[in-house]
């Protein structure tokens, strides 16, 4: 039980405690957990010796906690668990909650290497049959291994930031045009973010997975479809990719997940021993996507073909090393109903059959003015639900 006002029954209770970055009454933004609707300061809980974290809590991103490692992820979380439950430390921790409507919430991490995988067989199922159509609709190295590419760090932004329409090149029936995307959509995602770099040439196990990764935030992979389908082949995704993908404000730590892992789909054909996770687990995060603010649809995370621990152990097989602040998001989460894909790609079918969006709106792809927001629940202790921190973005016209 929390001293803290409004924490009992919060889905941001005394067993969630994701942490962010903010700053408030004009201070240095600096480290802070998420209790109920407050956020602990805990800079200035690390400065009059409350927490001990090696001075990282005062940094302007998480990357220097983050690189400590997992025990001290672990007592640090612990110690501010007793900071707010136990009624003794409360007049030495009330004055550091800061209202969340009082604090300007921050980009939470210095993002390293960004890492987009691709991990839903359904979401991949139908891109396939929407941008090839008549063909297979995995390609066939699909199940072998967790495809990826690498992503444009620099142009990852907290949620709550304005997303300009992209301009860039489109076919149409009599070559190639330059434009604002007419086929601007969303992918909603759950990225891992790395805390524990390793050593270049060294691979990392499946089963280290725990040791490197801090924790989890929501992504929204803003995608400019008609820009994408013009520039893809042959190597992959560019600029119909990096001209912004949205994370959450909060970065839920693993510990706070530990009711969350479940058995992951079973993976026919057997893959290669270095993809071998035992136990084979994925997450029951269960994902809502909002368009102007009406759900349209409800993502289920546990489908997920590609476990997290399965992308870490590809994404470092060749000895390519990890970085703190590195983040590697699965792909576009998508379930096996039309009401649970995690793009308007998928819901419209490439924008074949349009949907309602609030008061009889119709609408195939994002318009200028929209905005989108994704939120995640996931199972805490004892029967109780936890919240993701959300991302929401806002679309502006093209400059
Ligand atoms: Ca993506």
């Amino acid at each position: 039980m929390s001293w803290v006002t409004g924490a009992e029954g919060s889905p941001y209770g005394v067993t969630n405690l994701p942490y962010g970055v903010f700053r408030y009454d004009g201070r240095e933004p600096r480290v802070g957990v998420r209790i109920a609707d407050l956020v602990l300061d805990l800079a200035g809980a690390e400065a009059v010796g409350l927490v001990l974290a090696a001075g990282t809590l005062g940094r302007p991103t998480l990357n220097d906690f983050m690189a400590l490692g997992r025990p001290q992820w672990t007592s640090v979380r612990q110690r501010i668990v007793d900071l707010l439950t136990d009624p003794a430390h409360r007049p030495a921790v009330e004055p550091l909650l800061v209202p969340l409507d009082a604090a300007e919430l921050l980009l939470p991490i210095e993002v390293a290497d960004y890492v987009d995988f691709y991990s839903s067989e359904h979401h991949a199922s139908n891109v396939g049959q929407i941008f090839r159509p008549g063909q297979p609709a995995l390609l066939p190295n699909w199940k072998h291994l967790p495809i990826g590419y690498h992503g444009r760090a620099g142009t990852v932004v907290v949620s709550g930031t304005p997303v300009v329409r992209p301009t860039g090149q489109r076919a149409t029936g009599q070559g190639p045009t330059v434009g604002p995307s007419v086929r601007l959509d969303i992918e909603a995602e759950v990225g891992f973010v790395v805390g524990v770099p390793s050593v270049l040439g060294r691979r990392v196990a499946a089963a280290d997975f725990a040791d490197h990764v801090f924790g989890v935030v929501l992504v929204n992979d803003w995608s400019a479809r008609d820009i994408q389908a013009w520039e893809y082949q042959p190597l992959g995704p560019f600029l119909g990719k990096s001209f912004a993908t949205s994370i959450s404000a909060w970065v839920t730590p693993l510990d706070a997940l530990a009711d969350a892992f479940v058995p992951a789909p079973d993976q026919d054909p057997p893959v290669q021993a270095y993809l071998r996770d035992t136990p084979h687990l994925g997450l029951d995060l269960r994902l809502t996507v909002e368009w102007n603010g009406e759900r349209m649809t409800e993502p289920p995370f546990s489908t997920m073909y590609w476990t997290p621990a399965q992308q870490l152990a590809h994404l470092t097989v060749n000895g390519a090393s990890l970085r703190t602040g590195d983040l590697y998001a699965s792909g576009t989460v998508s379930g096996p109903q039309r009401d649970q894909v995690g793009s308007f790609l998928e819901l419209t079918w490439g924008g074949a059959e349009p949907v309602t969006v609030g008061a009889g709106q119709t609408r195939t792809f994002l318009e200028d003015g929209d905005s989108v927001t994704v939120r995640a629940v996931a199972p805490g202790p004892d029967g109780t639900t936890i919240a993701l921190g959300e991302v929401t973005g806002r679309i502006l016209p093209a400059r």
